[in-house]
């Protein structure tokens, strides 16, 4: 275990690339704990969908199995978002060659790998170096996807509104809660916050992600970002970009365009502390999407 310890540790760059977003405080996974012996300690999970835009998407894939410690799977890539920086973990089901299903039921990461944790009782006919095939629960990732995005919207709405910057900000299960620093002023109502949002909506807009360097991102960082300083190694920068709207370093899962996010409620800001605003928002319609499925 020491060298595993030590393994992860070195790899903090990596973690903290996947996690950074200055909308959420970057995300630092407890330790997974292996109580099996761990063959090769340098493994790591590649995480296939921050690669692009369009990875957001992809809801199956192929992947060999590097680790099973007790009740979870451990594999070279996935397409399984890990729980952290306020979106939840995705849930699926992941195959071997016999073709039986294995529930996941939550995802972390731990240090440089993505341990996908399985249903208890389960009982995989895995070994490492096997081939299995993961499927997303597209429903609930395609809803965290539009929460993410209309997140980012209503931070940025927030911000040119208010000067407030999101400090934290969590969603799953078709609602979502922003905490921005500071009181909210008297003269910003919930009602034109919603109406804002909404009017972000039309017309609809281009989601793209970009890596900077990070020497490009600090210098010309964006208005919103600044609130949560990026860790130093974090190098390049993943940058969720919003025509006109927004600029905001996040390791998420996005939508391509504003245009799939449908209609949102926001709730009255109501003060969380004496230095900080809470503002619920959540779904109020389906939307339907087309996405393409690999394999
Ligand atoms: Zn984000």
């Amino acid at each position: 275990m020491a060298a595993l310890g030590k393994n992860l540790a070195s790899d903090g760059a990596q973690r903290t690339t996947a996690r950074a977003c200055a909308s959420h405080p970057p995300f630092v996974a407890k330790p997974y704990v292996l109580r099996r012996a761990w063959r090769g300690d340098s493994s790591v999970t590649e995480l296939a969908y921050l690669s692009s835009a369009p990875a957001a998407y992809e809801r199956a894939f192929t992947a060999k199995v590097v680790a099973l410690p007790p009740g979870a799977v451990v594999l070279d890539r996935t397409l399984f978002y890990p729980a952290g920086g306020g979106q939840p973990a995705d849930r699926g089901a992941l195959s071997g060659s016999d073709g039986a299903k294995l529930d996941v039921v939550d995802v972390v990461k731990s240090g440089a790998v993505v341990v996908h944790r399985l249903r208890r009782g389960s009982r995989p006919a895995l070994a490492l170096g096997d081939e299995v095939r993961g499927e997303l629960d597209w429903e609930r990732r395609y809803g965290h996807m539009r929460l993410h995005t209309a997140q980012h919207l209503l931070s940025a709405v927030i911000y040119r509104r208010t000067g407030l910057k999101t400090r934290q900000a969590t969603f799953g299960g078709g609602t979502g809660t922003i905490v921005v620093e500071g009181t909210w002023p008297n003269d910003a109502t919930s009602e034109t916050l919603g109406e804002a949002l909404q009017a972000c909506l039309e017309p609809p807009r281009g989601v793209k992600l970009r890596f900077l360097s990070r020497a490009e991102w600090t210098a010309n960082p964006s208005a919103r970002s600044g609130l949560v300083p990026l860790p130093p190694m974090v190098d390049p920068v993943r940058v969720i970009e919003i025509a006109d709207i927004d600029a905001c370093p996040c390791g998420g899962t996005h939508l391509a365009s504003t245009g799939e996010v449908g209609e949102f409620s926001v709730e009255p800001p109501a003060a969380q502390a004496a230095d900080a605003t809470r503002i619920g928002f959540s779904l109020r319609t389906a939307v339907a999407h087309s996405a393409r499925v690999t394999p």
